[in-house]
């Protein structure tokens, strides 16, 4: 049986007590926990497939301020409900409406004192976590090409990161959103890549799935890439710069950010695995011998990692709009790799009107993995140590 359809969802009631509905075309199993810094109520339905447009849940009402919805875990969808302070479900309810099979699944938020977690919440939580590490997504690598001769059978491998997805959704234009956008380039580079027939290449997701940080990094790891690129979509929240402050800029790790924008844009990408309900700690740096080896791995690393920024700002500013500062650095969790050069790729605005309008076209998608492309095939040339 194919996934039952969620096609619309309401808010209604007030701060003393506020109501979810989800408009379902049959009935489902579910389950309702909370979590804590920041309070979140988090609902997680197996089997289902959401159609109602991305923008919904963007305004709240009553106690909730926003929600966020779509896929989670292979079978498993969720819905993340950020609310004003801590909340009780005070009741849920599948209620069947109609004849066709339609059903809604209602939830009441009501004012809570305490905000503390009872043992069954804290353990739905640990295990839906447990379940998103177990789940099989296991990314498809692209086919090798054909090797030209038997001497140049290895050809570096590429991980292309598209970021977010699934119920992280990143962040929302007036018509797109982030996680849509940079699959889209993803897939393009791809494509510019395989094509090339000079590199196999990795994507960390290749459709709408939740990705977790640190599977991004060990699909990395695992793949022993080469080359690294987190793909991304920036916005502004103050309305009133918005319309000012647009094009690319593109990121290499550092402990200390090169600026507070930078820094604070770290801790928002970096805050996807809180947002989407999930605390999974990255396996880097947590034992001290580990970390004096990647210490010494990633200066090297760090340096290819520069290099690599370099090419492509070369590259892209002749296709794409660059921001004033276009070659920066923060602390992004997903490029603490100590073995492969990695860059973080912010490819425009998403809050800029103009921005937004080119991002969502295949065209301009095109050009900037054209750009990429070509900086790529730069920088193994000029690094004969790799590329043999
Ligand atoms: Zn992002």
């Amino acid at each position: 049986m194919g996934p039952v359809v969620a096609d619309g969802a309401s808010l209604t009631g007030d701060r003393t007590q506020t109501r979810l509905a989800l408009e379902l075309a049959g009935p489902v199993e579910y389950q309702v926990f909370r979590l804590r810094m920041p309070d979140r109520v988090v609902l997680d339905i197996t089997n289902v497939e959401f159609t109602m447009p991305a923008a919904t849940g963007r305004n709240g009402r009553g106690l909730v301020q926003a929600f966020r919805f779509g896929a989670f875990a292979p079978g498993k969808a969720r819905v993340v409900i950020e609310t004003a302070g801590p909340v009780r479900v005070e009741a849920t309810r599948l209620i069947r409406e109609g004849g066709r099979g339609r059903h809604r699944l209602e939830l009441d938020f009501v004012p809570s004192m305490s905000g503390d977690l009872s043992e069954s919440e804290v353990a739905a939580a640990r295990e839906s976590a447990a379940r998103l590490q177990l789940g099989d997504l296991k990314p498809t690598p692209s086919p090798p090409p054909p090797p030209a001769s038997a001497t140049a059978a290895r050809v570096p491998v590429i991980v292309i990161d598209p970021g977010h997805g699934g119920v992280d959704t990143g962040a929302q234009g007036a018509v797109g959103v982030e996680k849509d956008i940079v699959l889209a380039v993803g897939r393009a580079l791809e494509r510019a890549l395989t094509a090339s027939g000079r590199y196999r290449v990795v994507m960390t997701r290749s459709t709408d799935a939740f990705v977790p940080l640190d599977r991004r990094i060990r699909i990395s790891r695992e793949n022993e890439a080469q080359l690294f690129i987190s793909l991304h979509a920036d916005s502004l929240e103050a309305r009133e710069l918005a319309h000012a402050i647009r094009g690319a800029t593109i990121y290499t790790l550092s402990q200390s950010a090169s600026d507070d924008r930078a820094r604070q844009l770290a801790d928002k990408e970096n805050a996807a695995d809180i947002l989407a309900g999930v605390h999974i700690p990255t396996e880097v740096g947590q034992d001290e011998v580990k970390s004096i080896l990647f210490d010494l791995m990633a200066r090297e690393t760090a340096g290819l990692s520069l290099n690599f920024r370099q090419l492509a700002a070369k590259r892209m500013r002749g296709s794409i709009q660059f921001s004033r500062d276009p070659q920066r650095s923060a602390n992004f969790l997903v490029l603490r790799q100590a073995e492969t050069p990695a860059v973080l790729m912010e490819l425009g605005y998403i809050s800029h009107a103009e921005d937004e309008k080119q991002m969502l076209t295949p065209e301009w998608q095109r050009k900037v993995a054209a750009a990429i492309t070509a900086a790529i095939d730069d920088f193994f040339a000029a690094s004969g140590k790799i590329f043999r």
